[in-house]
């Protein structure tokens, strides 16, 4: 068996592993998410909205009135992703 006939084999099992969120999207990557909800205030620093199709969110800034950042079902990670890309920016920039 080749490698990469393998690597083929494995891969429902690492979606299974990556959890639902994952398969989700694996499932749902047909939607262009083109019907997002009004925006949600988290907290803050941070808004987001939801797609009314597949569920999945996008963190939005009310100043520009756009949404940014990577579209994800996690929440959390969206934001703490974020905060690591602005971290990393401030550093550049000092
Ligand atoms: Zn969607």
């Amino acid at each position: 068996m080749s490698r990469g006939r393998f690597r083929r084999w494995l891969w429902p099992f690492g979606i299974a592993a990556a959890g639902v969120g994952t398969a989700a999207a694996v499932l749902l990557r047909g939607c262009w998410h083109t019907h997002m909800s009004w925006p949600t205030r988290y907290d803050d620093h941070y808004s987001y909205r939801v797609c009314t199709a597949c569920g999945i969110k996008r963190l939005f800034n009310p100043k520009s009135f756009r949404g940014y950042g990577p579209y994800g079902y996690d929440l959390h990670e969206l934001m703490a992703r974020d905060r690591a890309r602005r971290l990393k920016q401030q550093k550049l920039t000092a």
